[in-house]
């Protein structure tokens, strides 16, 4: 790939997507970055101050939106590399999940994949994906014939009712491969991550990720969390995954990038280790029925279907793909929980 030529960043207001920029920048690309509203401050100016701050590329902001179908022709002009991470990234607070996540996730990505179409200069797109296009709930583990899940398999137990935010992350892969196979012009490559941490570079970012661990410090989890393992990694390390997919030139298919699944106590317990005095961390494990009960009550996600099919079960994925394919080599998750801790402090997140 030609590292002269500009590279597209669809969303690039959000958590993952500042970090591929400041990568890019850092290395003297030109970055066409998309966001819907180029004149929200709190969303924009982190993007300039990382552009400031780099020692060589450019950033040029463009105005687009995941369901204006034209809105992408302006900013992938003479791009070689189209990367697409803009995706809505909510799991509550919304009333219709097909209007909040599935029809901006599948058209968004319908929209960007047939402006790719469009513009003869594309010859890569990298999609942030997800683990969430990989496999629904932890219970699916046990009906593949592996201890864990790899890049073969795909997310068959979520609807719009039942974790929507993993059907929309599903049905937008799937959409991508389609329009893929419909062509022979450009490749494609799926970064696939499970929930990201570490710290960020616009302290108002509010990816439910990140949501998840502040909640951590902010005593909302307090006593008790459920037993549950989710996987993580840092938002560095996904950000390399997405620089090595554009540029590595045999790179292509799917990659889960993931170092780990830790429960949330353990996760509780690695900050407790650094910051044993001033917060409200979880201290326990909450029996699965108290969780049942009162999950929802709580957060409007964790429904009985949620707690019956996720708590309690085990979870793995495999990882080896992103070392061999793409080079990775993950940052310990101590470091990622500690570091972004420390930044949400430094921000004034957690009080
Ligand atoms: P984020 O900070 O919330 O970023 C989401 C981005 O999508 C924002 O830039 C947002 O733009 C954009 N977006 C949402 N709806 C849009 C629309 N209708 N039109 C244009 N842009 C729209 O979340 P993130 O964690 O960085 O997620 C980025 C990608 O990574 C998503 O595809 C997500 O599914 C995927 N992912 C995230 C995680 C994780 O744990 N964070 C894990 C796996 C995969 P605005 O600023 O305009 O809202």
């Amino acid at each position: 790939m030609d590292k002269t030529k500009p590279i597209l960043v669809t969303g690039a207001s959000g958590y993952i997507a500042n970090w591929i920029i400041k990568l890019l920048l850092d290395q003297g690309c030109t970055v066409y970055g998309t966001v819907r509203d180029p004149d929200k401050a709190k969303s924009v100016q982190p993007l300039r101050d990382i552009a400031a701050q780099a020692p060589a590329g450019t950033l040029k902001l463009f105005k687009a939106d995941l369901l204006d179908p034209a809105s992408f022709d302006e900013a992938m002009a003479g791009c070689e590399v189209v990367m697409h991470t803009a995706s809505p990234f909510v799991v509550r607070g919304f009333k219709d999940a097909n209007e909040a996540l599935i029809r901006p996730a599948v058209e968004g990505t319908r929209h960007v994949l047939e402006a790719v179409n469009r513009t003869i200069s594309v010859k890569r797109v990298v999609l942030t994906s997800s683990v969430a296009a990989v496999f629904g709930d932890n219970a699916d583990l046990k009906d593949i014939a592996r201890d864990r899940f790899d890049e073969t398999d795909w997310n068959k137990s979520s609807s719009e009712h039942h974790q929507p935010y993993s059907y929309s992350k599903f049905l937008a892969e799937k959409e991508a491969w389609n329009i893929y196979n419909a062509q022979d012009r450009w490749h494609l490559v799926t970064i696939n991550p499970s929930m990201v941490g570490g710290p960020a570079l616009n302290k108002t970012s509010r990816s439910t990720s990140i949501d998840t661990l502040r909640s951590m410090g902010t005593g909302k989890l307090w006593p008790g969390v459920p037993k549950m393992r989710l996987g993580w990694v840092d938002v560095r390390d996904v950000a390399q995954a997405h620089v090595e997919a554009a540029f590595r030139s045999d790179a292509q298919g799917r990659h889960i990038v993931s170092n780990g699944e830790p429960t949330m106590l353990e996760i509780a317990n690695i900050l407790k280790k650094h910051y044993p005095k001033g917060y409200r961390f979880p201290v326990m494990e909450l029996p699965k029925f108290v969780v049942k009960w009162f999950g929802s009550v709580l957060d409007s996600s964790v429904t009985p279907r949620f707690v019956e099919q996720n708590v309690g079960h085990p979870l793995k994925f495999d990882n080896s793909r992103s070392q061999t394919r793409l080079g990775l080599s993950y940052r310990p998750l101590e470091q990622t929980f500690v570091e972004h801790f420390q930044q949400m402090l430094k921000d004034g997140l957690i009080k």
